[in-house]
């Protein structure tokens, strides 16, 4: 796990490690493998909010005239390029709801990569997105950042359709993981909850939290 040192080191490389005390302990809850699929949801929900809080801090503000009860004022209001969330199916879906819970202007693209058990390789089976990604943030969300197969195949197939501007949003990244992401796209920051060991055999992170998908659907 990224110690305060190690999290200024991988800010140098463009990744952003939320080491936010309330986003640190709700991850510990979520690792724990007797916590049940509920409880699992719920802590997803309430982290995934914390993480797009502070991947969407620089977003632009304007100000404009209102009226409070007491006089008129000039107050901040968002500007700017509006967000589209990119979630990588399945898992992706469980960063979504929180994520719309904050923005719940923002457009939802949806792309579908299983993972070939034997060599690890992203195989697109659905994409959608909508029209003006191009004008569009795109904030692109799987839990775990792994050998990054998956985020590189999404990221690519997302560029394809003209979006320029993206940021990658996981809970759990592996320094393989990071790597293979910045290295096809510098241009991408990496926000994480935590950067674990690194990979198993089987392409899990270590300690990491196992199946996100089967742990939030419960179909394990
Ligand atoms: N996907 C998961 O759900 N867990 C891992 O550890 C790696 C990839």
């Amino acid at each position: 796990m990224a110690t305060e040192s190690a999290a200024a080191r991988w800010a140098q490389e463009g990744v952003h490690v939320i080491d936010h005390p309330l986003v640190q302990h709700k991850l510990t809850l979520m690792r724990v493998k007797d916590t049940p699929t509920v409880e699992f949801r719920r802590l997803l929900r309430e982290i995934s909010m914390l993480l797009c809080y502070e991947a969407t801090r620089d977003l632009e503000l304007t100000r404009t005239t209102i009226e409070t009860p007491i006089q008129s004022m000039e107050a901040p209001v968002l500007a700017g390029k509006k967000l589209v969330f990119a979630s990588i199916l399945r898992a992706g879906n469980g960063l979504l709801e929180g994520m719309l819970d904050l923005v719940p202007s923002a457009r939802v693209a949806h792309v579908g990569l299983y993972r070939d058990p034997k060599t690890l390789t992203a195989v697109e089976y659905y994409f959608k997105a909508p029209e003006d990604i191009a004008t569009r943030r795109v904030i692109v969300l799987d839990p775990m950042l792994a050998t990054a197969n998956s985020a590189v195949a999404a990221v690519d197939r997302l560029k394809e359709r003209g979006a320029g501007d993206l940021t990658f949003v996981c809970l759990l990244a592996a320094p393989e993981g990071i790597h293979r992401l910045r290295s096809h796209h510098p241009d991408v920051p990496i926000f994480t909850a935590a950067v674990d060991e690194g990979l198993n055999d089987h392409g899990y992170i270590v300690p990491g939290l196992g199946d996100a998908g089967d742990r939030m659907f419960g179909t394990k």
